[in-house]
């Protein structure tokens, strides 16, 4: 029996070689018919035997090609047109704003394979891509994604490029930065002041030489600068981290192959998966006890590397010669967005790096590299950028047209486009001009790349956050989120979560809608309002921002609630050894007198007070550096939680966290072991976590903000809230840092009920 279909498939299926693939097929169940791109996706006919049909559609939703997302399939029965072949069509050239932007995708097999042949014409050709790999986010100006409208634009394919590029039987048919050694970018080395050093085909071999003998190098690749140097070398990572004022946060590294990465780290078939993936994060993986050791200044005092993989040719080659591990950071002063431009290169990075390997291919948008860990058995994005943005999340509702800022830290921005939100990459800290602008940048490319206009814009409650007050100056119709509500509606929008939950939102700052820092919270939230359940008791923070890179004045805020200033009585512990005498009276006064000193009930500073009253870690030089400390420092042996009070006033319930403090310090004064000390700490949380949930009354748990990075909290409080009958949700493909606050923020806007009326 014939039969005759259409399909319409919409999701990525745009520059990832579907067409080729639905062809070869096709050809493969004897069909005839057509495939061609549409705005929104591809669409198909074909006709055939029944069978055959059928069978070439469950291949297309159940086996479709690497890198292609499939989000829709719709098929309809339609008249025969008794075509005589299977074709390729040119695209519909209409609307494109629904077709979905790819991120940029690392090398694929064959190209790697390519690249490492003497014989081929793309032997050790850094630009080599296909249709399955290469840059796509990264050099996208406008819709649809075709060569002119690419930085890939000013180079003229050869004729050998343009056949392949013509031949819907090759690999890079239609691939749109397809190029070689004759047609395409070029790379150049050059010293400080921009004077190339070598010519283009000696400068790998020359930029190899260079950091085997210790020079840093600033190296452009796919979205942004790295700053390159041998990881096995002590004193230029020491002036590497002078000359980026980043003392002790930890620095990736990047290795040429899987088999280097698991002399150094383990390798768990998880691991294995996501490092050596076309997004090709960075990933956090544990340190072999018996393996090969990296310089301690990678990542002082820290049981894990960030390792990754070369993911463009550029990198593979400099990464295969060298045969070697070599710190890859970003190439930026501290928390800067990282330099994208040759010029801003020289200028920014003038002082830190001592040569610059650079190629002549324009970088449109700035795209870092994504990080992310194994946690409770999937990965967990804890930066989300390369390899990953600009894919939507279908957070099943309309959000058309809203956008939202985000936070302050780790920003990232975002916007509605129909049932979908697309999240920009990561921007970073905005506290510096650098950031500010491409925050400013990276909205108007947003808008301009889907050219979607915004009618509503949503921002954090924050009053002195750049992301609200610029929000808020448009003028347009906006909607403020209190920041752990934001939280928890992230992972509500990634889960899918529609009932009411209990979300336990614990992280660094956020601003209250009582004008205190919140951060250890308890919010029953359904979407678009939140009842705040249940905190942390409020302690002060005696000099406020500063106290985030002071760990020790955590402390003295919590020591303060014991001892009401009169700190004589802890005058053994470390944290109030740390301080002089005439310095302890003024804390006590900026307490007493409210200078300079919020009230906090921040989970994230009261890792930091545990921390430093243990003597672990007095001062940090990064966000997160004394809770991680701490981390890392629990131990597997049996022990005992602390003792807390859970106490009930005027309709709100309070974590007291006295007993911890007294119970720490009894066991700092016995000189019990910190890893100890760090367990029933962690363990206490854990208690306090069940406790709360219990009382709520929701079977729903969702668990969220920073302090949910760390693994050991996550999989206990996850496992434990299992065992005690829970439904717990946690992040996994949005970070449960600042970086999903835009996510969130768009969720609450979606949920309230002036615009659900619009579905
Ligand atoms: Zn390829
Ligand atoms: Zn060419
Ligand atoms: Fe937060």
């Amino acid at each position: 029996m014939k039969k005759s279909m259409s399909l319409e498939v919409r999701g990525t299926v745009q520059g990832v070689g579907f067409r080729p693939w639905i062809w070869r097929l096709a050809n493969q169940y004897h069909l005839k018919g057509f495939v061609r791109n549409t705005s929104q996706g591809a669409f198909i006919e074909i006709e055939g035997a029944k069978e055959e049909v059928e069978t070439f559609i469950h291949k297309i939703r159940s086996e479709p090609p690497e890198n292609c997302v499939i989000t829709q399939c719709l098929q309809s029965d339609v008249l025969p047109k008794g075509f005589r072949q299977f074709q390729i069509l040119a695209s519909e050239d209409n609307k494109a704003r629904e077709a979905l932007v790819l991120p940029d995708i690392a090398s694929c097999p064959e190209c790697i394979k390519e690249i490492f042949d003497r014989h081929d014409r793309r032997f050790l050709y850094p630009f080599t891509n296909c249709t399955h790999c290469g840059p796509r986010y990264s050099i996208i100006e406008a819709l649809p994604y075709d060569r002119k409208n690419t930085s890939m634009k000013k180079f003229t394919m050869c004729d050998d490029c343009r056949k392949e590029y013509e031949d819907p039987l090759n690999r890079r048919f239609h691939a749109q930065p397809n190029a070689c050694p004759v047609c395409g970018p070029k790379i150049a080395l050059w010293d400080q002041k921009g004077d190339a050093l070598t010519t283009p085909l000696e400068s790998l071999p020359a930029a190899v030489d260079l950091i085997k003998r210790g020079a840093i190098l600033a190296v452009k690749a796919i979205g942004g600068f790295y700053l390159m140097a041998d990881a096995a070398n002590d004193d230029v990572l020491a002036q590497l981290r002078e000359r980026k004022a980043r003392p002790h946060k930890p620095l990736a590294l990047m290795m040429p192959d899987l088999a280097m990465v698991s002399r150094y780290c383990h390798l768990g078939s998880l691991e294995e998966k996501l490092i050596a993936s076309p997004q090709a994060p960075i990933v956090l993986l544990r340190r072999k006890q018996d393996g090969l050791k990296v310089s301690d200044q990678v990542a002082p005092q820290n049981p894990y590397l960030g390792c990754m993989l070369p993911s463009m040719p550029l990198t593979h080659v400099l990464l295969r010669m060298l045969d070697r591990p070599l710190v890859a950071t970003s190439g930026n002063l501290s928390e800067e967005p990282i330099c994208t431009d040759n010029e801003e290169a020289l200028r920014r990075l003038k002082g830190i790096a001592d040569f610059f390997l650079v190629h002549d291919r324009p970088i449109v948008r700035h795209v870092d590299d994504s990080l992310a860990q194994i946690v409770c058995n999937e990965p967990m994005l804890l930066r989300r950028s390369r390899g990953y943005a600009p894919l939507p999340v279908d957070i099943g509702k309309n959000c058309d047209g809203l956008l939202a800022v985000g936070a302050h830290q780790k920003n990232t921005v975002a916007l509605g486009i129909g049932h979908s939100v697309v999240m920009s990459q990561h921007i970073g800290d905005l506290d510096n001009r650098v950031s500010s602008a491409v925050f400013e940048q990276s909205i108007l490319s947003l808008k301009s790349i889907y050219d979607a206009p915004v009618r509503k814009v949503i921002c954090d409650l924050h009053p002195g956050y750049f992301s609200g007050q610029w929000a808020r100056s448009l003028k347009k119709d906006l909607l403020e989120v209190q920041h752990h509500h934001a939280h928890v509606a992230c992972v509500m929008a990634e889960r899918g979560i529609k009932n009411k939950v209990l979300g336990i939102c614990w992280d660094g700052t956020g601003y209250g809608d009582d004008a205190t820092v919140w951060g250890g919270e308890f919010l029953l939230t359904d979407g678009p309002q939140y009842q705040r359940f249940a905190h942390l008791n409020d302690f002060p923070l005696p000099g406020g921002e500063l106290a985030v890179k002071e760990p020790r004045r955590s402390a003295l805020g919590l020591l303060y609630g014991l001892c009401r200033g009169n700190w004589q009585e802890y005058k053994d512990l470390p944290c109030v050894k740390a301080f002089k005498a005439q310095e302890l009276s003024v804390i006590r006064t900026m307490i007493e007198k409210k200078i300079n000193t919020p009230q906090t009930s921040s989970m994230g500073r009261l890792f930091d007070g545990i921390a430093a009253l243990t003597g672990l870690c007095l001062q940090a030089s990064f966000e997160g550096q004394a809770a991680m400390a701490l981390e890392f420092q629990v131990s597997e042996g049996p022990s005992n939680p602390y003792s807390y009070k859970l106490v009930e006033e005027n309709g709100g319930r309070c974590i007291d966290w006295s007993g911890i403090m007294t119970g720490v310090i009894d066991d700092v004064r016995a000189g019990r072991e910190i890893s100890l000390i760090s367990k029933r700490f962690h363990q206490t949380l854990l208690e306090i976590i069940v406790d709360v949930a219990r009382r709520s009354g929701q079977s729903d748990i969702v668990l969220t903000g920073g302090c949910f990075q760390n693994r050991w909290l996550l999989e206990h409080a996850v496992e434990r809230l299992k065992r005690e009958k829970f439904n717990p949700h946690w992040q996994a493909g949005v970070p449960v840092n600042d970086g999903g606050i835009s996510l969130g923020q768009i969720f609450v806007a979606a949920s309230l009920p002036a615009d659900g009326r619009r579905e």
